[in-house]
């Protein structure tokens, strides 16, 4: 790259990437490959050894992934990134790097289902505790923090209720209480957010979503943000104490501030497993590259959905940060000037039957279980992801019966609209 300070949509068409040096290949190549050979056993044995970077195995590291991983960094601000199988997947390693059994960290109430079923039933398993607290409510995060807490999470825009959280008032509950905080971006992308700048250490992502953004692969992103101190405590072994397998190496003392990706690959990734596949790797660097263009319409077109909801006579409530009269409208203002992002949520008048039967009668919005795609995505949740739940526990959850949660394509907004109003008439 020529500029020394180049812009977010530079980046992300160029970042981390040249042409192929054994082949010139414009496009970063999908390493199709298992694993790699050494130059000779002293090669192989650095390599091993944590004493030299390079490729050893595709279920640690791959060029085509090096490549998203960069890139990403480079959007988030961060020192360096992990990408891995899944969002899930991501989060997974996270807190394999920062707990041990009988440690417990707190979560925002308000997650992505998925998010709340990992924390909350996967993670008991392993001995993590997870503690929820109110995202509007920073001193509910302070208030439930004890000696065997490792970290705070939240999600800088909720799924499913697209509502924007105040970063950096609980970035200081962290910094305070010396814990690092994770924020999940994959709602708002760094296009629209940036939580390193608001004071997060770690950010995740399902590049399934908007990353990727064409509803063709999975994939997950741990950012390292460079920023916490993990020699100032003892709470984390994996980064402060000498590791045997890698001949009585501590992770801080020898990576710095990119301890923490290093740590996820080379302790969670290489023991637990879940690696990107090549392909997944080339296929979200490719949709990387018009993040930017695609955010943009996906914010303009859902405005223009949610204030056409809005007025209409069988809609009794919509949610949408971005629209001025929204109570999450300041939030989004100062967090987001960009966009409300793409997902919100609106209530259809007559309950659980009305948005079910909405949701049947849409032609262009496909329904299904998934954000972040080109194409305008719907779902009532009361019915389909929530539908275990007692009704009490679905308001809860903000997918109450008459709740219908949309993901607006970058389509023509008439369409996407004409659509709504189609199926809103026979509702
Ligand atoms: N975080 C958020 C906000 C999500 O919406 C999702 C999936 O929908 C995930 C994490 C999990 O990601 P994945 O499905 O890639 O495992």
């Amino acid at each position: 790259m020529t500029t020394n300070n180049p812009g977010f949509a530079t980046l992300a068409v160029h970042a981390g990437a040249q042409p192929d040096p054994a082949t010139g290949a414009r496009i970063t190549p999908i390493y199709q490959t298992t694993a790699y050979v050494f130059n000779d056993a002293d090669h192989a044995a650095a390599l091993f050894g944590l004493k030299q970077f390079g490729n050893i195995y595709t279920r640690i590291m791959n060029p085509t992934q090096a490549v998203l991983e960069e890139r990403i960094a480079a959007l988030e601000g961060g020192t360096a990134a992990l990408a891995v199988a899944s969002g899930h997947a991501a989060q997974m390693l996270i807190f394999h790097t920062l707990m041990q059994p009988g440690n417990n960290f707190v979560a925002a109430r308000k997650l992505y289902g998925g998010s709340i079923n990992q924390f909350g039933h996967a993670f008991q398993n392993f001995g993590w505790q997870v503690r929820w607290a109110d995202p509007a409510d920073p001193a509910d995060f302070a208030a439930q923090i004890d000696e065997n807490t490792r970290a705070i999470f939240i999600e800088s825009l909720a799924n499913p209720g697209g509502t924007f959280v105040d970063i950096a008032a609980i970035a200081d509950v962290a910094r305070r209480h010396g814990l690092p905080l994770i924020v999940d971006n994959t709602m708002a992308s760094p296009y629209l957010v940036r939580p390193l700048e608001h004071g997060a250490d770690i950010v995740v992502h399902s590049a399934t979503k908007f990353l990727g953004g064409h509803g063709n692969s999975m994939g997950g992103v741990i950012v390292d943000g460079g920023t916490f101190d993990w020699s100032q405590s003892d709470k984390f072994p994996m980064l402060s104490k000498p590791r045997s397998e890698y001949s009585g190496i501590v992770l801080h003392q020898a990576f710095g501030n990119f301890a923490f990706a290093i740590a996820c690959r080379v302790l969670g990734l290489r023991d637990l497993g879940p690696a990107i596949a090549p392909m997944n790797a080339f296929l979200i660097l490719t949709g990387i590259e018009t993040l930017p263009l695609r955010m943009q319409r996906h914010c303009e077109n859902a405005l223009r959905v949610a204030t056409w909801l809005k007025q209409h006579p069988k809609v009794a409530w919509v949610n949408y940060a971005g629209l001025p009269d929204d109570p999450n409208h300041a939030l989004q203002q100062r967090y987001s000037p960009k966009g409300g992002g793409a997902v919100f949520t609106f209530g259809v008048k007559g309950g659980y039957a009305a948005g079910k039967a909405l949701v049947e009668g849409l032609q262009l919005f496909s329904h299904l279980a998934n954000i972040g795609d080109t194409r305008s995505l719907v779902i009532h949740p009361a019915s389909t992801t929530h539908a275990q739940l007692s009704e009490e526990q679905q308001i809860a959850a903000g997918a109450g019966p008459d709740v219908v949660r949309l993901s607006v394509g970058i389509e023509d907004a008439e369409d996407i609209i004409g659509d709504l109003d189609q199926s809103l008439a026979r509702v």
